[in-house]
């Protein structure tokens, strides 16, 4: 059973009511939220959601607030390494009993809601489209490609910024 799946009829008997929930369960149990083409970032592959939410019923809808958190990692977007942490996505959703095409609403169906869903979207929403190591990392030398957190390398200043970034270009295709 999905551990997301909430049943709501006893919620939704007293208009007004909240409810809270503690949902553990598989943040990608299909194995198809892997790393968009847009970034490295992503939720760590296999691990939980956890949702911490509260459920409050309306006449004919619910609304949905709290949060969901999972262990995610991606490369420093300046140096490369790995970086990894715990992110927490605030929540707030409306779960509506009957719509018509709209399909961008969440759905009330047989007096029950699915909620995974809406924590997998903030998650991945969440996540840092251009990841950083440290605030100030300062990243890979253009011409040698040494981590100028950890060495100073000899390579000469460059004289104008914007030849040097067509210089770094021009060397990362060269190499090999
Ligand atoms: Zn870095
Ligand atoms: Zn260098």
């Amino acid at each position: 059973m999905d551990p997301f799946l909430v049943h709501v009829a006893v919620l939704r008997r007293v208009v007004g009511t909240n409810v809270e929930q503690l949902l553990v369960g598989p943040f990608d149990p299909d194995g198809v939220l892997g790393p968009t083409a847009m970034s490295t970032s992503r939720i760590v592959e296999g691990a939980e959601m956890t949702m911490e939410i509260v459920l409050h019923s309306a006449s004919r809808t619910i609304t949905l607030t709290g949060t969901a958190t999972a262990p995610w990692s991606g490369l420093c977007s300046r140096c490369a390494v790995e970086v990894s942490g715990e992110m927490t996505a605030p929540l707030d959703e409306l779960f509506v009993e009957k719509v018509g095409e709209d399909d961008d609403v969440y759905r009330i169906v047989d007096d029950a809601i699915n909620v995974g869903p809406a924590g997998r979207e903030a998650l991945i929403v969440g996540l840092p489209l251009l990841p950083l190591c440290r605030p100030n990392c300062l990243g890979l030398c253009p011409s040698c490609g040494s981590d100028r957190n950890e060495t100073t390398c000899s390579c000469e200043a460059p004289k104008n910024d914007r030849w040097a970034a067509l210089d770094g270009l021009s060397s990362l295709g060269d190499t090999d």
